[in-house]
């Protein structure tokens, strides 16, 4: 088997945004334009093609990060004619409560668009999603969108994006008209107008640059190739010359800049008014990587523990990334991974490095949105599906059992907000469980338990809207219905100080008694480094089969918490000393002996109730700027800085996500509507003692 597309013409990119700056109609058209969907639908009413999960239709935005493929030949770059690329389309979702989503598609793609509104500019959450994406190192390019509507002003977008994300941003076109006179586009490097024509504005007619706009155009293609020209010095030496310099010269040292991340191009257009979109397309081809442009991926080999490097050939040994697991309603557990190097067959064998078991590969799919093609092969640089794989999880190395390596893994934030959920009736009860976990296999920022005391079920995630899209896809894909009690925010409690304690359970009157006797240390950790248990019984104290047993007594006891009733974390444990009986030690005494020896430990060591502090940006006009931080204040919030923006003030601050439920509508109603925010999890800090008190007495009563 061969593959059919050279490694150089696979491109991986998402598309990045802002919720409602454009992302699902950008996506869309481009599936459009390529070929997979035979008609434009529109967002509003509700047939896209990425988006097709029901719910997502009717709130308008995208929770998934499928991976779609699609095919396109670049249309208005002269040298590259009759070349088509496959474009991998990697859904990336816009809200804040889906960082998770945003992460782990940043991880497998090579490169992103960033849709921008052209009248909002740069908004709250594309500033966060710049940042992991500056993180990841991932190539750009920007598209201002919109610029049809009421207030777009492409200019003020674009030093928006120049002051706030990255200086080295250079459009490669301008508009001509603006608002409802939108008409066409002036390429800086063809240095030809497109005009766009027919009543869906599909037809694109190339056109001289009008005369009030030469100028113009003149003056901005020399910043552009200026900057080009600047990052190659055998570029800038002829440029410098005044050397003629082919177009394709131009474009190949842009390419390179752009890949380099030093140089971000800018593109303009309207996807509702199918204007623009095919430019993307040619600028996806032509400037963002290919999975060979990028540096090769590293691991670690499972055995030795030494870093290994795998290239992206197709000759070297098969390493993939498993990013995205999905119940299908037609074939079951679909595992979405990126191949890195190497080639993976229909009927082979792969190692789930991670976990050091093997299976057998059964069918390969690629998606086209809500198709799907079976293959025989995949290859290195390519995205694709993988049925039926047992014990995969979001983030683990699939790879070669003969050379096995680990790639990095993904990690996510633990959930912070819990809410109660009961079955409706006795039937819903048995689904809801098999749904729960089928969605929670699916997402690793989403968690279900039971609560110890009342036996309810507690499902947990990262914000409000995180859970509400639980809830109603339990409702439609596996048609349980639930009654959701009111969000609690995932309290836990921790040690402040070290202490030690005794446990001992003895039971000695008559027939067969009880023994287990434990000395503990304990002492706090890090946060986030959870629960961490040392053995360090000498001369046989205990004997080691009962070790075990204190372990899980120590555990069990910190599941139940010492304060409140929440999960004890963040500390170590160590079991130094004990004795035992010859005839009456058992491992359920030595499992009772560690719990009480915890319980009585961390009473001494200034337990203390921790609590999720939330990073929050609000977004409000100067007017109103008093009451947001005002509000902050009374929030118990810590405002950390205050910034301008065109027209409107900003405001950052550390608050407990315990005073931000509701604070949506609180802030709507508190600016007449004008007021926005993205609040993301932080850290976890000691809750205050008068404010511990109440949250104690009101889980006590
Ligand atoms: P997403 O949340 O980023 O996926 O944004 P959508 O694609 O769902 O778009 C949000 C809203 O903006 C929808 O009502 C779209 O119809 C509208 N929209 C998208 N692109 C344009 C555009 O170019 N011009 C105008 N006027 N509206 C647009």
């Amino acid at each position: 088997m061969l593959r059919k597309y050279p490694i150089e013409k696979v491109r991986n990119i998402g598309i990045i945004a802002h919720i409602d700056a454009g992302k699902t109609t950008v996506s869309e058209r481009i599936l459009f334009y390529t070929g997979v969907a035979y008609k434009i639908g529109e967002v509003h009413e509700g047939t896209t093609v990425l988006d097709w999960m029901a719910q997502e239709r009717e709130r308008g935005i995208t929770i998934t990060a499928a991976a779609t493929t699609c095919f396109w030949t670049p249309t208005y770059s002269p040298d590259d004619k009759n070349q088509e690329h496959r474009i991998n389309l990697i859904d990336t979702p816009g809200h804040i409560d889906f960082t998770a989503e945003v992460k782990r598609s940043l991880r497998v793609l090579d490169g992103a668009v960033v849709v921008f509104d052209g009248v909002a500019g740069v908004e709250p959450q594309s500033e966060t999603n710049w940042r992991y994406a500056d993180e990841y190192g991932v190539p750009r390019i920007c598209f201002v969108n919109k610029l049809d509507r009421m207030g777009a002003n492409f200019e003020n977008c674009l030093v928006a994006i120049r002051e706030r994300l990255n200086p080295n941003a250079f459009p490669l076109q301008f508009p001509i008209g603006i608002e409802g006179g939108f008409r066409g586009l002036i390429d800086l490097l063809l240095m030809k107008t497109y005009e766009f024509e027919g009543d869906s504005g599909e037809q694109i007619v190339e056109k001289e640059i009008p005369g009030e706009l030469k100028a113009e155009a003149e003056k901005r293609r020399h910043d552009l190739l200026e900057k080009i020209a600047e990052e190659d010095d055998d570029l800038l030496h002829r440029y410098l010359e005044h050397q003629e310099i082919p177009l394709a010269e131009w474009k190949k040292a842009l390419r390179r800049a752009v890949i380099a991340g030093k140089i971000i191009p800018v593109l303009a257009g309207s996807a509702l008014k199918n204007k623009g979109v095919q430019f993307i397309l040619d600028a996806v081809v032509d400037y963002l990587p290919s999975p060979v442009d990028i540096p090769p991926v590293k691991g670690i080999d499972p055995k030795s523990g030494e870093e290994i490097l795998r290239r992206a050939k197709d000759d070297e040994p098969f390493a993939a990334l498993a990013f995205k697991i999905v119940a299908d309603p037609f074939v079951g557990t679909l595992t979405f991974f990126r191949v890195y190097s190497g080639k993976l067959a229909r009927g082979s064998y792969i190692l789930n490095s991670g976990k050091s078991h093997e299976e057998r590969v059964g069918r390969i799919l690629r998606i086209h949105a809500d198709q799907r093609e079976e293959v025989e092969e995949i290859y290195a640089g390519e995205i694709g599906g993988l049925v039926g794989l047992k014990d995969t999880t979001t983030g683990d190395t699939l790879s070669d059992p003969e050379k096995p390596i680990v790639l990095e893994k993904i990690t996510f934030p633990e959930p912070v907000i819990g809410v109660r959920i009961e079955p409706k009736t006795k039937a819903d009860q048995e689904k809801m469980g098999l749904a729960l976990r089928r969605l929670a296999e699916e997402d690793p920022t989403f968690r279900v338990s039971g609560d110890k005391e009342t036996g309810e079920t507690i499902i947990s995630g990262m914000g409000e809207l995180h859970l509400e899209i639980i809830v109603d896809r339990m409702k439609r894909e596996f048609k349980v219905e639930a009654n959701v009690g009111r969000p609690q925010v995932a309290y836990r409690e921790t040690i402040t100080a070290g202490s030690e304690a005794e446990g001992k359970y003895i039971r000695q009157s008559g027939g067969r008694g009880q023994y287990g006797h434990v000395r503990l240390r304990i002492q706090p950790l890090e946060r986030g480094r959870g629960f961490v248990f040392v053995d360090d019984i000498k001369g046989g104290a205990i004997p080691q089969e009962f070790i075990p047993a204190v372990e899980k007594g120590i555990k069990e006891a910190a599941d139940k918490g010492i304060v409140a009733g929440y999960t004890l974390t963040d500390f170590e444990a160590t079991l130094y000393d004990g004795s035992f009986h010859e005839v009456d030690s058992s491992e359920f005494a030595f499992k009772i002996a560690g719990s009480i020896a915890l319980q009585e430990a961390a009473k001494r060591a200034k337990p203390a109730l921790i609590e999720p502090i939330m990073k929050l940006q609000v977004i409000v006009p100067q007017e109103f700027l008093g009451d947001a931080t005002g509000d902050i204040n009374s929030k118990r919030g810590k405002i950390e800085a205050l910034g301008d923006r065109v027209n409107v003030k900003t405001v950052d601050a550390k608050v407990p996500l315990a005073e931000m439920f509701g604070y949506a509508t609180k802030l709507r109603s508190m600016t007449q509507g004008r007021g926005s925010f993205t609040m993301e999890f932080d850290h976890y800090a000691v809750v205050p003692g008068n404010i511990a008190q109440l949250i104690i007495e009101g889980k006590k009563k």
